[in-house]
Order: C-alpha cells, then sequence, then structure tokens
C-alpha cells in the first residue's frame, strides 16, 4: 500500500510558518497584500477564489478580490491591473483563470509586474525558470516539488513523467524536476503509448484534467504518483488518477482532494509573502 502524500497535514504544517513570516511583516509596518481579479462569475474560479481569500485571512495578510463583470474589455482590464501594479499596498495581483472567451489572457498576464505576478504565469518568470535562474516559480508546480521533498521521495538520476504540457502545470512541473536533475518526459493527447512512458516512471505526474484516467497498470511499482486534477463527477470532486486501484501498487500517492490543491494554495501565500518581503528589504 503507498504512502499517502498527505496534502493536509503538509499545509497545515507549512501556513504555521508562514504565519510567523506574515506576522514579522506586518510588525515591522509593512504588512503583505494581495489582489485577485475575478471577470465573470464562473462558478470554480468563485470557489478558488474564496479559498484564497479564507488563507490570506488566516495568515493576516491584506487581500482583496475585485470583481468585474463579464463584459469587461481587454483595456479595462489592463488597466485595473496597470492600478495594482502602481498600489504600494499590494505586493501579488493575481488574476483568475480561466478569463471570458473575448478576452486575451497573455496579453493580461504580459501587464502584471513580473515581481507582483504571485502566481509565475508572466512569460519573465516562466523564462527564469526555464533557464534555471531564480524568479517567481508557478503555484501548484511548487506545490508539487514540496510534497515531494518534505515526503523524501528521491529525485536526482530518477525517471519523472508528466502528462500533460500546460504552460501552468505540465510544463513548469517538468523544468522543477529536470532542475531536480530528474530525466523529464513530457506525454500529451499526441503521446503513442502513452502506458509504455509511464511505466518507466519513478515520478508520475497526472495533469490531464480527466477522471481517473491514470489507471494501476499504467504505473510502476513503487512510483511515486501525483494527481494534480480536479475533475467535477456526480458532484464529488476526483482527479485524474484511479486512487483506489493505483494506491495497491504505487510507493507513494497524492488523494483529491486533500493532496496538490491544498499546497497550492499554500505556496501562493510563500509567493506573495516573498514578495513583501523583497520589497521590505
Ligand atoms: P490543460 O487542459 O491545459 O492541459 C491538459 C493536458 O493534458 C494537455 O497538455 C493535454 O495534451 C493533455 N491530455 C489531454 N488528454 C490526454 C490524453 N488522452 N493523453 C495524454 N495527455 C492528454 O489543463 P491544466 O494543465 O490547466 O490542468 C490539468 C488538471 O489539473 C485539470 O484537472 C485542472 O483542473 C487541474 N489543476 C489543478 C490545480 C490544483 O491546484 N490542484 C491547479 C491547476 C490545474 P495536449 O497539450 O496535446 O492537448
Amino acid at each position: 500500500m503507498a504512502i499517502l502524500m498527505d496534502g493536509k497535514a503538509l499545509a497545515a504544517e507549512k501556513m504555521a510558518e508562514l504565519k510567523k513570516r506574515a506576522q514579522a511583516l506586518h510588525d515591522a509596518g509593512r504588512p503583505a497584500g494581495l489582489s485577485v481579479i475575478l471577470v465573470g462569475d464562473d462558478p470554480a474560479s468563485q470557489v478558488y477564489v474564496r479559498n484564497k481569500g479564507k488563507a490570506c485571512e488566516e495568515l493576516g495578510i491584506y487581500s482583496q478580490t475585485l470583481r468585474l463583470p463579464e463584459n469587461t474589455t481587454q483595456e479595462e482590464l489592463e488597466s485595473c491591473i496597470e492600478t495594482l501594479n502602481r498600489d504600494d499596498r499590494v505586493h501579488g495581483i493575481l488574476v483568475q483563470l480561466p478569463l471570458p472567451g473575448h478576452l486575451n489572457e497573455a496579453a493580461a498576464l504580459a501587464r502584471i509586474r513580473p515581481e507582483k505576478d504571485v502566481d509565475g504565469f508572466h512569460v519573465e518568470n516562466a523564462g527564469l525558470l526555464f533557464t534555471g535562474q531564480e524568479g517567481v516559480v508557478a503555484c501548484t508546480p511548487k506545490g508539487i516539488l514540496y510534497m515531494l521533498k518534505k515526503t523524501g521521495v528521491p529525485l536526482s538520476g530518477r525517471e519523472a513523467v508528466v502528462i500533460g504540457r500546460s504552460n501552468i502545470v505540465g510544463k513548469p512541473v517538468g523544468m522543477l524536476l529536470l532542475n531536480e536533475n530528474c530525466t523529464v518526459t513530457f506525454c500529451h493527447s499526441r503521446t503513442a503509448d502513452l502506458s509504455s512512458h509511464t511505466r518507466r516512471a519513478d515520478i508520475l505526474v497526472a495533469a490531464v484534467g480527466k477522471p481517473r484516467f491514470v489507471t494501476a497498470d499504467m504505473v510502476k511499482p513503487g512510483a511515486a504518483v501525483i494527481d494534480v486534477g480536479i475533475n467535477r463527477v456526480d458532484g464529488k470532486v476526483v482527479g485524474d488518477v484511479d486512487f483506489e486501484q493505483v494506491e495497491k501498487v504505487a510507493g507513494y500517492i497524492s488523494p483529491v482532494p486533500g493532496g496538490v490543491g491544498r499546497m497550492t494554495i499554500c505556496m501562493l501565500m510563500e509567493n506573495t509573502l516573498e514578495a513583501a518581503e523583497r520589497k521590505a528589504k
């Protein structure tokens, strides 16, 4: 039976550390601040934004959610970002994705000042990660690496396979694992014979967005399996991994819910505090 990579427990421990850092900034008269921009009323986005607000509250980070109507123009959105770029109380700016279809996501993200880009999606931060330099690392990939390291999963020299090549999860998590000296394979919807790749993986990351997509026969015995997926099936949240079967084969496994999602919020808080700490120096 696999060892559970318990996001809830790891997050609780990390939040306690972050609380001290938030308090230190507060005591120095430089409290950290996060602004979230939410355009439209996508129900899943509303939940994510609420959870981010709750985490800020728990740590004593000043937070503000700017709710813009569905029919917001690109110009209005970018002007809102500009205002936050100039606001000294705001250390982190997050544009909740996905944006309504008529808006240009890449152009909006490019307007965020890279040092305030706590999601790590700005091309400057993506480029810093790609070139192995220090920058703001995207929260979900950062949380995955944190989980692996905290659980003591060996990385250097190991085979890592990432299913998914999105800019927000697949690619950055692969780069982080490469920087940890894993041998990394990216798989995607055009990959031929997916199982032949996944069965070689010592570390298998599933970021596909398809419920219970990774089955036990796709997993190498003893592998660390990280489930990033958030899928709603019959009103329940399930991951991209068939947890019940895969936990019998894997060495380590992260559950959904209570896994990567928890770490993502923690890392957003850490990125916001780091931005505020940099500014305070
Ligand atoms: P995307 O839809 O952007 O990417 C999905 C990836 O899966 C694509 O690269 C796609 O390939 C690949 N894929 C789709 N079908 C297959 C297939 N049959 N075989 C192999 N690969 C396939 O999703 P995201 O990266 O944004 O998110 C992935 C999942 O993670 C979602 O469930 C999302 O909700 C969740 N998520 C969870 C977070 C958390 O905090 N826990 C944070 C962010 C996302 P191709 O590129 O060829 O289309």
